[in-house]
């Protein structure tokens, strides 16, 4: 069997233990498979193991593995998620090929996304990204700036907010990674018992996934165990 098949199986199991073990329901967390740095030929074989939702975090990579499956798989219904940070003069380009944004930090991105996406598109799904780790992340804002923004977000015709994203400070300590998920996944629940269109806490990535699930993440975002380590060079 391909190894990327077989990772996603893994991943999937692991996945699907960590929501029994703490009591939440079947399918209550979903994957994203971070595709940053693969090639095509790698979410092929994603895809052939069923996966369908993949992030990537660099616009032109991003934009041009959606071209592809569009054009030479247009019956994969694959979704697409932006996680990368995100320059101004880029948001033309995420408004029209993404599905969903996960990095959201400021009005005037949010802004600029609603206007530029495509009135031929449903309206893009939007996460605000949360900084719980302090100085020692330089994307993202704190919980009561993230409050405000989706105020604001909410008034923008294109855009359907659906909740919080973070990316805390890598910690190999269980309890340490479930202190920088703690206060995120209280301001989700809040949130979504206040705001119709919030479902979506997207926290837990290869190495603290277990975590991010016991403290209620509903979306996973995973690279490395799927896909093996990335090269840079
Ligand atoms: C790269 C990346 C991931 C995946 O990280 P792994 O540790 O490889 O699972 C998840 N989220 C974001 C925002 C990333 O940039």
């Amino acid at each position: 069997m391909c190894h990327i098949k077989k990772n996603i199986q893994q991943v999937r199991e692991e996945i699907d233990h960590a929501t029994h073990k703490c009591g939440r329901l079947d399918h209550s967390v979903q994957l994203l498979a971070v595709s940053k740095t693969k090639p095509i030929e790698a979410i092929a074989d994603a895809v052939a193991a069923g996966q369908t939702a993949f992030g990537e975090n660099y616009v032109q990579e991003g934009v041009e593995k959606a071209d592809y499956f569009a054009k030479h798989h247009p019956e994969v219904p694959i979704e697409w998620h932006f996680i990368g940070p995100i320059q101004s003069n880029k948001t033309r380009l995420i408004a029209s090929h993404f599905d969903w944004v996960h990095s959201v930090d400021r009005i005037k991105i949010a802004k600029r996304l609603s206007e530029q996406r495509p009135a031929y598109l449903p309206p893009l799904n939007v996460l605000v990204q949360v900084n719980t780790s302090g100085e020692a992340s330089k994307s993202g804002i704190t919980l009561d700036e993230a409050l405000a923004l989706i105020e604001e977000i909410q008034a923008l015709p294109n855009i359907t907010v659906r909740g919080l994203m973070s990316i805390p400070q890598p910690e190999t300590d269980y309890q340490h990674q479930c202190a920088a998920f703690a206060p995120l996944a209280k301001a989700f629940d809040s949130l979504k018992a206040s705001i119709e269109t919030i479902d979506t806490l997207s926290m837990g990535m290869s190495g603290d996934m277990t975590a991010a699930i016991a403290c209620g993440s509903t979306m996973v975002r995973i690279g490395t165990a799927i896909f093996g380590a990335r090269d840079y060079r």
